[in-house]
């Protein structure tokens, strides 16, 4: 600028036309004020993270899949469990191998040990029939799918009569999910089997737990 005037040879040496026309098009600052950074994302101007994380990240439609999985009554350690489970990222021996892992895969959810996988651990195997044919005889729900995503959905999309069973219903799924994988990290890591009839005996402690926060979150 010059006597507070763009110079318009001046900016076509270093920008495109239509870009000298859009700043040509802008009022230059009176000089009464020393010049400083204005962040357009912002709007106060001024930088912050949040702000320029807004602008940069990028945005999706709220998937309802994914939404069923955060609730203030569930722990931040479920919820984040049930992300990397619904992405298939717990390190299954599936998914290992996937990675390139050499190693043997066997499951410790049956007597007769197969090869796990997100859809035996949590949905085929012995541990995991007898947990959801036992919760999911509270709900009718049948356990016939071959999907972990339609079983879940299944129970997410359930009708329910009042809104504290819709609540729920919601969060029930979240925390059998964790109790299955801690039962399975348990027989992994400390070779302590937990027997399904075991497992299911305690079914009624994570309903009682499941509605004392339907009472509280509600
Ligand atoms: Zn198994």
């Amino acid at each position: 600028m010059e006597d507070r005037e763009w110079v318009a040879w001046k900016l076509a040496e270093v920008l495109p036309c239509v870009m000298v026309q859009q700043v040509l098009a802008v009022v230059g600052p009176d000089g009464a004020f020393p010049d400083r950074m204005i962040l357009l994302a912002s709007t106060s101007g001024q930088f912050s993270l949040s702000s320029t994380y807004r602008e940069v990240r990028e945005m999706k439609p709220l998937s309802f899949l994914f939404r069923q999985i955060w609730d203030a009554s569930v722990p931040l350690k479920v919820s984040f469990f049930m992300l990397r489970l619904l992405s298939n990222r717990l390190p299954l021996d599936d998914v290992l191998v996937a990675r390139g892992f050499q190693l043997p895969s066997k499951c410790s959810c049956c007597l007769v040990s197969n090869t796990e996988s997100l859809r035996h651990l949590f949905l085929e195997g012995e541990l995991a029939t007898t947990v959801w044919q036992f919760f999911g005889s509270v709900g009718r729900l049948a356990l016939n799918v071959n999907h972990v995503w339609v079983w879940l959905i299944g129970w997410w999309l359930k009708p329910m009569k009042s809104e504290q069973l819709r609540f729920m219903f919601r969060i029930l799924p979240s925390l059998i999910c964790w109790h299955i994988w801690k039962a399975r990290n348990t027989a992994v890591f400390q070779g302590s089997v937990q027997l399904p009839t075991e497992f299911a005996s305690r079914g009624q402690s994570i309903i009682t737990r499941a509605a004392d926060m339907c009472a509280t979150g509600l």
